[in-house]
């Protein structure tokens, strides 16, 4: 397993869609352990494989937040949200790529999603709380959406400005 550079906003790679992956192989498990490796070393809930300049459809989370709580990671292969609530719920979140800024966003309460996991197997759950949140964050990753696309201009404008300093400081070491 290997830790790999997450990508920080603006990135061209973070705005793209991903492309479906096509089969489940030894080199998709190890991608996959590698990306859950790197969430968890961060600290985070969920990762996109766009994040880390894989542009697969393809996610890991695990929002079983609690210190005390047994490790629950999912890996989600090709997953695509196949029902929404018409309850919506505002969390306040935050994405590896965009560090250390955090907003409200609002989302369906509960979704359903189907996806493919390690075993090549078709899979259909339904996420609600923390969970909702997060899978719908990551899918969006995959479509080449961030969280900050869904505030007004001028906060995701401040944000972008703050993330593009960052960059600058990260730069010169
Ligand atoms: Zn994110």
């Amino acid at each position: 397993m290997a830790l790999r550079n997450i990508l920080i906003h603006p990135d061209p790679r973070l705005k793209k869609v991903a492309a479906p992956v096509a089969a489940v192989t030894d080199d998709l498990r190890r991608l996959a352990d590698d990306m859950l490796e790197t969430m968890y070393d961060a600290p985070g809930i969920g990762l996109a494989a766009p994040q880390i300049a894989v542009m697969s459809r393809m996610l890991v989370m695990d929002c079983s937040k609690e210190d005390d709580a047994t490790p629950e990671p999912m890996v989600l292969i090709n997953p695509e949200v196949v029902w929404t609530s018409e309850d919506r719920s505002v969390y306040e979140e935050g994405c590896l790529s965009i560090p250390e800024q955090y907003a409200e966003v609002e989302r369906p309460t509960e979704v359903e999603v189907t996806w493919t996991d390690l075993d090549g197997q078709a899979k259909r759950e339904r996420f609600d709380g923390l969970w909702a949140t997060c899978v719908q964050h990551e899918i969006d990753h995959l479509d080449g959406k961030l969280f900050i696309d869904y505030l007004k201009p001028l906060k995701r404008q401040m944000i972008t400005r703050k993330m593009q300093k960052l960059k600058r400081e990260m730069a010169r070491g």
